[in-house]
């Protein structure tokens, strides 16, 4: 796998699956952009560790889910390097709630982190893809957007809308060389889950057939091969990395 002259970017890549995406990438030769909100700490460190394995890095502060902030990250990166080949959708939150529960701002916010800003960093980086004729889009998904989770009514709803949009995508590009596919991560040890309760990750790990949570890495290697040319053929797609959870036990 070879990524040399080509440019990604990795939403929310300052840490967890995003930030093992981006070092994964630039491990083959990529230049990664590194998009992320808040403290803006940790995305400095990953493009720092990127440099210094040779390999060009830029952090760009973005709320992905703001359509001004999309389209000015995209424009820094084409003025910057003068393409994109690579967008990786990775940023996620959760806000979880039992249905009944479940405020409009828990929906919205969920909604809008992980499903409408798939679509706006998508839209902003068709058109320079599609002008040369060559462009990987990758978005993480979840094996709860397959098979629902109570509690995650939100998070689920914007993860099967991930997969019905990244079908979409690959049958509307697919004529320009760009192909389109998503990855469905089960349970990846990352700040996203290390704050749930111990005896909740481990009834979550008991169903894994594997029997061991996944790492950030585990995640990284699909993303990367699904980006890379030996992947051509391969679109529309939903690859799941999940120890076999989905499969359940039985
Ligand atoms: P994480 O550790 O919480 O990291 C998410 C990153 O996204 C953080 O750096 C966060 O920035 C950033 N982010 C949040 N909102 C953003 C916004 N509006 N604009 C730009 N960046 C934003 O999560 P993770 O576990 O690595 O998850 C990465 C992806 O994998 C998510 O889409 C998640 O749904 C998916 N996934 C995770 C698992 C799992 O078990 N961990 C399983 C299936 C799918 P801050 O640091 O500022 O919050």
């Amino acid at each position: 796998m070879d990524l040399s002259d080509r440019v990604a970017i990795v939403t929310g890549s300052g840490r967890g699956i995003g930030a093992a995406i981006a070092l994964k990438l630039a491990e083959v030769g990529a230049t990664v952009v590194i998009n992320d909100v808040g403290d803006m700490g940790p995305a400095e460190a990953v493009a720092e560790e990127i440099r210094k394995m040779g390999r060009q890095s830029l952090v760009i502060p973005a709320d992905i889910s703001d359509s001004s902030e999309v389209a000015r990250m995209v424009e820094t990166v084409t003025s910057n390097y003068g393409k994109i080949d690579i967008l990786i959708n990775n940023a996620g939150i959760t806000r979880d709630q039992l249905i009944m529960r479940m405020s409009d701002d828990d929906w919205d916010s969920v909604l809008g982190v992980n499903l409408k800003s798939v679509f706006l960093c998508t839209r902003a980086v068709l058109r320079p893809m599609m002008k040369q004729h060559w462009g990987r889009i990758v978005s993480i998904a979840s094996i709860v957007g397959l098979i629902g989770n109570a509690g995650q009514a939100n998070y689920a709803s914007a993860k099967a809308g991930i997969i019905g949009f990244t079908r979409t995508v690959a049958k509307e590009a697919a004529s320009r060389g760009i192909t389109a596919n998503a990855v469905a991560p089960g349970f990846i040890d990352t700040p996203m889950t290390q704050h749930l309760p111990e005896e909740r990750r481990q009834a979550m790990a008991d169903q894994i057939l594997l029997g061991y949570l996944g790492t950030p890495r585990d995640v990284a290697e699909a993303v990367a091969f699904l980006a890379s040319e030996e992947a051509r053929y391969i679109t529309g797609q939903v690859l799941t990395v999940d120890g076999g959870i989905s499969l359940g036990k039985m």
